[in-house]
């Protein structure tokens, strides 16, 4: 059964891991014991392997992918973005996804390396790339797009992000997993202004559990410029880390105390978030794993999605 079709039954839950940049990296995720096999266990409904913009790391998210693939317990989603990329290349690329039997694909822009003022490929936007997908591939792909409650960075308005979301249902999209949100109010002002637009797609909710201080910051604001809730701005506060001019010599030991509270109420913090997605009308829980099983193992057991 295609993702999408499982998400207009019931509640979808998935995880997402990267490819490793090591050896090392990739034996902990794909080897015996690894990383995947004990995400497995946890029964998703998918696991989806994001995709570096311009191809850098194209050899090992295919590793990545194949080995989730033949595993045969979970469905194999690729990321995909535009950048750098020729009309030929795409075909190709997503024939060896086809042929390795992965056909379901988050078809994305990518994030325009810096200084750089379009994809330097062949398509220019996610809409471009859907519609190439369906000429060139028919039904044989399931494709899932990028969806921004706050509203993409670069937008030049939500109306107008939201009416390119709308393009992307129409040129055959299936589904949306969001970026990052923390803020409540904008997600549900979003999902509603959404499925006024007549976009009917399910929404799988894009979570990164928030578990380290600078992961966390790194994430809203090295891209994509998301809103941090007070509650959150005060964990980051109460557990400050970072260089102080008025504790310039804190010891190793209170660092790692504060890491560990951290990590504990940013558990609370994200169980909490879930909890309030799940009674906003959406279709999916899609957790960034971060190559990561103890951490995200106790987070699925804390907000009991799914009975394992
Ligand atoms: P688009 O939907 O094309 O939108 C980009 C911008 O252009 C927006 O501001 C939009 O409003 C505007 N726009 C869209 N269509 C048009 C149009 N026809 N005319 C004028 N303006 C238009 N990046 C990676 O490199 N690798 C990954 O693996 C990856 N995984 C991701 C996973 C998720 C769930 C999400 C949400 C994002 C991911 N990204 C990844 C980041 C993504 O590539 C960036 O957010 C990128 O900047 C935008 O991609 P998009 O598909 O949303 O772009």
């Amino acid at each position: 059964m295609k993702v999408h079709e499982i998400m207009q039954k019931r509640m979808a839950f998935s995880f997402e891991v990267f490819p490793p940049k090591t050896d090392v990296g990739l034996e902990k995720l794909v080897g015996k014991d690894g990383v995947l096999e004990k995400l497995y266990k946890m029964n998703p409904d998918y696991i989806s392997c994001t995709y570096g913009a311009g191809g850098s790391n194209v050899g090992t998210n295919l590793v990545v992918l194949d080995a989730i693939k033949k595993s045969g317990r979970v469905v194999p989603i690729t990321h995909f973005t535009c950048i750098g990329n020729t009309r030929e290349g795409i075909k190709q690329q997503l024939q060896t996804y086809l042929d390795h039997g992965i056909n379901h694909i988050l078809a994305l822009r990518g994030d325009l390396p810096f200084g750089w003022t379009g994809t330097g490929g062949d398509l220019h936007y996610a809409t471009e790339l859907v519609k190439f997908i369906r000429d060139e591939f028919g039904d044989k792909f399931s494709i899932a797009v990028a969806g921004s409650p706050e509203g993409h960075i670069a937008c030049r308005s939500l109306e107008a992000d939201i009416s390119f979301l709308k393009q992307k249902q129409d040129e055959g999209a299936n589904f949306i997993m969001t970026q990052l949100c923390w803020d409540m109010d904008k997600f549900r002002y979003w999902i509603d202004a959404i499925r006024k637009a007549g976009i009917t797609m399910p929404v799988d909710v894009g979570i990164m559990p928030v578990l380290d201080a600078k992961a966390t910051i790194n994430m809203a604001l090295s891209r994509n410029g998301c809103v941090m809730p007070r509650a959150l701005c005060e964990i980051i506060s109460k557990n400050w880390i970072f260089p102080d001019p008025f504790a310039p010599n804190e010891s190793e030991q209170s660092i790692a105390a504060k890491q560990a509270a951290f990590k504990e109420a940013g558990m609370a913090y994200t169980v909490k978030l879930i909890d309030e997605y799940r009674v906003c009308g959406i279709n999916g829980i899609h957790l960034y794993a971060l190559n990561k099983y103890e951490d995200v193992a106790r987070l699925v057991s804390l907000i009991g999605l799914k009975d394992m």
